[in-house]
């Protein structure tokens, strides 16, 4: 990983874990949705209000976990509010192909913003699963799908 990721890898992971954005629970949300990894032990729940248009109005989580599961639950919160669910599945798709290296390095830093800093999980296949739980947990949410999910 070039060294300029890697800085920002532990600038976005200390940043978001200190001061995790929208962790909070939504009072009667549209859609929600738990997570559980227990590999690591991390443990979510998001919450969406998506309104008729299909935009996301309102998203948060709730939970414990380590560094890297709270991090990217944060920063998805936060880049997924005011996207439609469409763009949100698709962001879905995008996040998976960059965690588990289907992209190889062939990604552009300036598409992914700051979530490609989780580039860096790659080499750790355990850390994989704390990395995307968020997303898994919130694509079950977007198509109201209460099971928890479970990483396998
Ligand atoms: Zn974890």
């Amino acid at each position: 990983m070039q060294q300029e990721l890697r800085e920002l890898y532990q600038q976005v992971i200390l940043d978001h874990n200190k001061a995790p954005r929208n962790f909070r629970k939504i009072e009667n949300p549209t859609n929600y949705a738990e997570g559980y990894n227990p590999l690591c032990g991390d443990n979510v729940t998001v919450y969406l209000m998506i309104d008729d248009n299909n935009i996301i109005q309102d998203i948060s989580f709730q939970g414990s976990g380590c560094a890297i599961s709270k991090a990217s639950a944060s920063l998805m919160t936060s880049i997924l509010k005011g996207k439609t669910v469409e763009e949100a599945e698709k962001l879905f798709n995008k996040f998976h192909d960059l965690v588990t290296d289907k992209l190889g390095d062939n990604f552009s830093v300036d598409e992914f913003g700051k979530l490609a800093v989780f580039a860096g999980v790659r080499e750790f296949p355990a850390r994989v699963k704390c990395a995307s739980l968020a997303w898994h947990t919130m694509l079950n949410a977007l198509h109201n799908k209460n099971e928890k999910v479970v990483t396998e």
